[in-house]
C-alpha cells in the first residue's frame, strides 16, 4: 500500500475516534445535566419529589424501614403569605424553610420540597413525643431566622407516619402511600392558629376508610333517591316574614344513616361527584317551583349552592339552562350561591362564567362572606345580587362594639355596591335586633327556622303568609282612624 494511503487511513481513523468520543462526551454531558434538572428542585436547589423517593429507597435499603418515619410539613395559609408579601418573598420563605429543615437533619436523613409549600422529611423513627419535639424545634428555628427579615408570624401543620407500616404488596415501602398518610394526618389538625403535629394512626385510618366507603356509595345512592332536598327559609328583618329559601342537600343513607353535607360534600368535591349532586338539587327545586306555578302560587327565590368544580365543566351553563328550561322556570327565581373562596383561584374564568349567568338572568350570591379571606377589591367585579355574611362573623362579634362596627361596615359596603345582604346562622334575638338596626335586609338561621323537608317548608310558608295578611290587617286597623271617631 502506498505510504500516502496509509497516512490518509490513519488520519481518517483518528478523526472518526475523536468524533465518536465527542458524541459520547456530549451524550453523557446532556444526559447528566438533564437528569440533574429532573433531580433538582428549581426553587430550593434541593431534591425533587422523584429524587427524594429514590434516595429514601436507598436509605431504607441501608437501614430497615422500622427505623424511619416520614413527615410532611406545610405552612398554614401559604397562599395568603404569597398574596400579602408577594411571590418573591414567598419563594424566599420556602427557601428559608428548606434550609432550616436541612440544617436540622441527622445522618442519612433527607428533606425535599414535594409540592408548593409541602416539605417531606425522612427522619429517624422515635416516640411521638421525640418526633414532635424535633419538628417543633424546626418551627421555632424557622421563626427565629424568618423574624430577622420579616415580621409575619407563620404557623405549620405536620403529619407523620411510620415507614414500617407502609409496606406495599411486594414488600417494598410505598412512599406515595406514606406521603398520603402524612397528608391525611396533617389535614386532621390544620388549624391556622398554632403549630400542629399529627400522627397517622388507627383513628385517621378509620376516617379515611369511611371517606372511601362514602365516596363509593354515592352514585348508587343518587340512583336510589337517597339524597333529599331540604329548605331553610330566609326572613326579612323588617317584616319578619319568609322572603326566600336556601336549598340544602341531605343524605338519608341505608348504609350510613342520616348524613349532613359537611360529611359528604367535601368527599364529593374530591372526586367531582358534587357536580351531579348540585344538578340534582337544582332539579328538585325546579320541580317544586313548577308545582307551585301550576297551582297558581308565585314562587319565592330559592338559592342553590354551586360547587367551585363547575368552573372546569365546559357544559356547566348549558346543563344549568337545560334543567331550568325543562320545567320552564324563569331564571330569576333561581339564585346560585358560590362561596367566597372560589375567587381565590381561577378568578378570571370564574368572573366570566358569573357574568354570563347573570346576563342570562340567574340571581347570584356570594356565600360565606368573611369566612375565609377574599380581597375586598374583587367584590366590585363580581356581578352578585346578594352578599351572604358568614355565621362565623357572629361568633361573639355582636357583643363587642368593634365587631358590630365591622358587620355594619360590610352591610354598608354591600349596599353601596347595589347588593342585598343576608346574615347566616342567626340564633338569638339580640343578633336579629342588631341586624335590623343596621338595616341588613334578610336573615337565615335557627332563630327563625332550621332547614326542613319540602313538605314542612310548604306548611311553614303557608302559616307565615296567613300571619302576614293578619299583620297587614292589624297594621291597617292601627293606622286607620277608628270609625266611631265620627270625623
Ligand atoms: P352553607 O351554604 O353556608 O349553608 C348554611 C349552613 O348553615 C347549613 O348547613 C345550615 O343548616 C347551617 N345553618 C343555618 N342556620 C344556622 C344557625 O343558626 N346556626 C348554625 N350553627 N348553623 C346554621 P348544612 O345544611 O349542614 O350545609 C353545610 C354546607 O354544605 C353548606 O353551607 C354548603 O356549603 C354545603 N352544601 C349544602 N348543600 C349543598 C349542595 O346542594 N351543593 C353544594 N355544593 N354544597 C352544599
Ligand atoms: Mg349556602
Ligand atoms: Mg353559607
Amino acid at each position: 500500500m502506498p505510504e500516502k494511503q496509509i497516512i490518509l487511513i490513519i488520519v481518517l481513523a483518528v478523526v472518526i475516534v475523536i468524533l465518536a468520543g465527542g458524541f459520547v462526551a456530549l451524550f453523557v454531558y446532556y444526559h447528566h445535566v438533564r437528569r440533574r434538572d429532573s433531580d433538582v428542585d428549581a426553587l430550593t436547589g434541593g431534591k425533587t419529589k422523584n429524587r427524594f423517593f429514590m434516595d429514601c429507597e436507598k436509605a431504607v435499603k441501608k437501614i430497615p424501614a422500622e427505623k424511619w418515619a416520614l413527615a410532611v410539613i406545610d405552612i398554614d395559609k401559604f397562599k395568603l403569605v404569597n398574596d400579602r408579601l408577594g411571590y418573591e418573598m414567598g419563594d424566599r420563605i420556602l427557601l428559608r424553610l428548606h434550609s432550616t429543615i436541612g440544617d436540622s437533619l441527622e445522618e442519612n436523613e433527607i428533606v425535599a420540597r414535594i409540592s408548593e409549600d409541602n416539605f417531606a422529611v425522612l427522619i429517624k423513627n422515635a416516640s411521638d413525643n421525640d418526633i414532635e419535639n424535633r419538628l417543633e424545634s424546626i418551627f421555632t428555628e424557622f421563626d427565629r431566622r424568618n423574624s430577622l427579615f420579616i415580621k409575619y408570624p407563620m404557623t405549620f401543620s405536620a403529619g407523620v407516619c411510620r415507614l414500617g407500616q407502609c409496606t406495599g404488596k411486594n414488600g417494598a415501602i410505598d412512599f406515595t402511600a406514606a406521603v398520603d398518610r402524612c397528608k391525611l394526618a396533617k389535614k386532621s389538625v390544620k388549624s391556622y392558629h398554632t403549630n400542629e403535629v399529627a400522627f397517622y394512626d388507627g383513628r385517621i385510618r378509620d376516617i379515611s376508610m369511611r371517606e372511601k366507603d362514602i365516596e363509593n356509595a354515592m352514585p348508587q345512592a343518587l340512583e336510589h333517591n337517597e339524597f333529599l332536598c331540604y329548605l331553610q327559609p330566609k326572613y326579612g328583618t323588617e317584616n319578619r316574614h319568609i322572603v326566600g329559601a336556601e336549598a340544602l342537600i341531605r343524605w338519608d343513607s341505608k348504609e350510613f344513616g342520616f348524613l349532613s353535607p359537611n360529611e359528604f360534600i367535601p368527599v364529593a368535591e374530591k372526586n367531582g361527584f358534587v357536580v351531579e349532586l348540585d344538578f340534582f338539587i337544582l332539579e328538585e327545586v325546579c320541580k317544586l317551583m313548577r308545582r307551585w306555578i301550576d297551582r297558581g302560587i308565585t314562587p319565592i327565590i330559592i338559592s342553590v349552592n354551586q360547587s367551585r368544580l363547575h368552573i372546569n365543566d365546559e357544559d356547566y351553563i348549558w346543563r344549568l339552562r337545560e334543567i331550568v328550561d325543562k320545567y320552564e322556570i324563569p331564571y330569576g327565581y333561581i339564585e346560585l350561591e358560590v362561596t367566597e373562596s372560589v375567587f381565590t383561584e381561577n378568578t378570571e374564568l370564574m368572573l366570566k362564567i358569573l357574568h354570563k349567568l347573570h346576563e342570562i338572568g340567574f340571581k347570584l350570591s356570594i356565600d360565606d362572606f368573611g369566612s375565609g379571606y377574599s380581597s375586598l377589591n374583587i367584590l366590585k367585579d363580581i356581578p352578585a345580587d346578594v352578599l351572604k355574611i358568614d355565621r362565623e362573623f357572629f361568633n361573639g362579634t355582636v357583643n363587642s362594639s368593634r365587631g358590630r362596627a365591622v358587620i355594619s361596615s360590610v352591610v354598608d359596603l354591600a349596599k353601596n355596591l347595589d347588593m342585598n345582604v343576608i346574615s347566616e346562622g342567626i340564633e338569638t334575638g339580640d343578633q336579629m335586633e342588631f341586624l335590623k338596626e343596621i338595616r341588613c335586609g334578610m336573615v337565615q338561621g335557627y332563630y327563625f327556622a332550621k332547614p326542613m323537608t319540602i313538605k314542612e317548608f310548604e306548611e311553614h310558608w303557608e302559616n307565615d303568609q296567613q300571619n302576614e295578611s293578619n299583620d297587614i290587617f292589624n297594621d291597617t286597623f292601627q293606622f286607620e282612624p277608628p270609625l266611631e271617631a265620627g270625623n
